[in-house]
C-alpha cells in the first residue's frame, strides 16, 4: 500500500478504473486520500456490487437514498425478498428504515402507523408518540398501529376504568 501511495493520482485514477466495484469500495475505504480521489459510487455500481461474492458474505444491500450498501438488518424484511431482493428485478427501488423514517417529499417513505418487519420482529411507526419502536399486538396477536409502551399505557389505562374495551 506505501508503494501504490507513491504513485501519482493521475495512475491512481487509472488503476481504479480497472478494479472491480468492491475492491474500489474498499480502497476508498482504506485512507483519506483515496477517500477523497475516488468518486461516491453511483447507485449503478452499488446496485452491481450488490450481486458480487463479497457483498454476500457480508449481507449488506443497497439502498438508494443514502447510496450506500447497509447491513440486511438495517432494511424491512419485505425490502430484501422477490423482487427487491438481491440482483431482484426492483432492487434499485429499495431503502432503508433509516431513509424510509426521514420524511421527504415526492419519495417512498415510511408514514405514521407503518408497520416494518425486521429480521422477523415487528417495528412501527407509532400513531401516538411518532417514534420507531418495537411494535405492539393487540390480544389476538395482531399487530397494531401502536409501539408497546404507547399500548401498554392505553391498555393500563383501558383496565383503570374498569375494563372497557373498544
Ligand atoms: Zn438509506
Ligand atoms: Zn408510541
Amino acid at each position: 500500500m506505501i508503494g501504490l501511495l507513491h504513485l501519482p493520482p493521475e495512475l491512481h485514477a487509472l488503476i481504479v478504473q480497472h478494479l472491480l466495484v468492491t475492491d474500489v469500495l474498499g480502497l476508498k475505504l482504506t485512507c483519506a486520500y483515496f477517500y477523497t480521489l475516488i468518486p461516491a459510487p453511483s447507485h449503478a455500481e452499488l446496485l452491481q456490487a450488490e450481486s458480487t461474492d463479497w457483498a454476500r458474505h457480508r449481507d449488506v444491500f443497497t439502498c438508494r437514498y443514502c447510496l450506500r450498501l447497509r447491513p440486511a438488518g438495517q432494511f424491512a424484511d419485505r425490502m430484501l425478498q422477490r423482487r427487491r431482493g438481491r440482483a431482484g428485478r426492483n432492487s434499485s427501488k429499495r431503502f432503508c428504515i433509516e431513509c424510509g423514517l426521514k420524511p421527504r417529499e415526492g419519495t417512498a417513505r415510511y408514514g405514521p402507523g407503518a408497520q416494518v418487519t425486521i429480521h422477523g420482529a415487528f417495528f412501527v411507526l407509532c400513531l401516538s408518540c411518532r417514534q420507531f419502536r418495537p411494535g405492539a399486538q393487540d390480544r389476538f396477536g395482531r399487530n397494531t398501529l401502536e409501539c408497546l409502551a404507547c399500548w401498554g399505557q392505553r391498555d393500563s389505562r383501558r383496565r383503570g376504568e374498569g375494563g372497557q374495551e373498544l
